[in-house]
C-alpha cells in the first residue's frame, strides 16, 4: 500500500505531541516513524493518528499518542537500556520502546492480546522485544534489573516487585490512582532503597488487574 500514513503521523507529532511539550528528539523520530495504525483493527485505520485512545478488544484501549510520547520521554532513553513494559496491549507503545532502548520485555495478562502483539512484533521483524504472558504486577525477575519500567494500566500505589526490580538511577513510569483518573508518576531508585517521586499530572487508564494491583 503506497499510503502508509507518514502525513497523518507527521501531523500527529506537529499538532498533538510538540504543543504539548514533547521534546526529545529521539522519542519524536520513534513517533513518526511506528505505523501505530498497524496495532489496530483494520476498521479503525481512519481514526489511527486522532488525539484519543481507541478499542483494542476485550475491553482493553490503546494509549492515545501523546500519553505514548510523554511515558517514553520520561524513561529518558538514550539507546543502551534495558526496559520492562507491563500491559503490553496492542504492542504499539513496545513497538516505540523497541526504537528507542536495546531490549524490551514485556508482560501482558490477556493471552489472545499478547497472542496478537507477539504475531505483529515477528511481522514487523522487532527483534529488541520478548513478550510473555503474565501478572505484571510481580514484573519479571528473571531480566531484572531494568533501567526503566514503564507500566500502561493504572495502579492504586506502586507495586513493591516493580520497585525492587529497577537498577541504581531507574526510573519506573506508572499511573497511580483510583479506577477513575490517576496521575502519572515516576519514581527514581536513587540509591538501595531511596526512591524520589514525581507527579507528570492527570491522565486516565484501564485498570491494572493482579496480585499486586486490582482484583479482576
Ligand atoms: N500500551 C498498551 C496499553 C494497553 S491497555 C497500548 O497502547 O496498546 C493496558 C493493558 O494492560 C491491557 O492489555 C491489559 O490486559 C493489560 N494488563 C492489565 N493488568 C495487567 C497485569 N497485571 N499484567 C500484565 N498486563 C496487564
Amino acid at each position: 500500500m503506497l499510503n502508509n500514513f507518514q502525513s497523518k503521523r507527521q501531523q500527529m507529532v506537529d499538532s498533538q505531541l510538540i504543543p504539548r511539550g514533547i521534546r526529545d528528539k529521539r522519542v519524536i523520530d520513534a513517533m513518526k516513524k511506528v505505523p501505530r495504525h498497524l496495532f489496530l483493527d483494520e476498521a479503525l485505520w481512519p481514526q489511527a493518528y486522532d488525539d484519543h485512545p481507541l478499542p483494542i478488544g476485550e475491553k482493553q484501549t490503546i494509549s492515545q499518542p501523546y500519553i505514548v510520547a510523554l511515558m517514553t520521554e520520561l524513561l529518558r532513553l538514550t539507546g543502551r537500556e534495558k526496559v520492562l513494559e507491563i500491559g503490553s496491549g496492542s504492542g504499539y507503545q513496545t513497538a516505540v520502546l523497541a526504537e528507542l532502548a536495546e531490549q524490551v520485555y514485556t508482560v501482558e495478562r490477556i493471552p489472545s492480546i499478547a497472542k496478537r502483539a507477539r504475531r505483529l512484533f515477528d511481522d514487523m521483524k522487532y527483534r529488541n522485544i520478548v513478550i510473555t504472558i503474565g501478572d505484571g504486577t510481580l514484573g519479571w525477575k528473571e531480566h531484572s534489573p531494568y533501567d526503566g519500567i514503564i507500566v500502561t494500566a493504572a495502579a492504586p500505589d506502586p507495586p513493591r516487585p516493580l520497585l525492587e526490580q529497577l537498577g541504581i538511577g531507574g526510573r519506573l513510569v506508572i499511573p497511580i490512582g483510583n479506577e477513575f483518573s490517576q496521575d502519572l508518576i515516576v519514581y527514581t531508585r536513587e540509591d538501595g532503597n531511596d526512591y524520589s517521586e514525581e507527579n507528570h499530572g492527570g491522565c486516565r487508564f484501564v485498570k491494572l488487574i493482579g496480585e499486586r494491583g486490582w482484583r479482576d
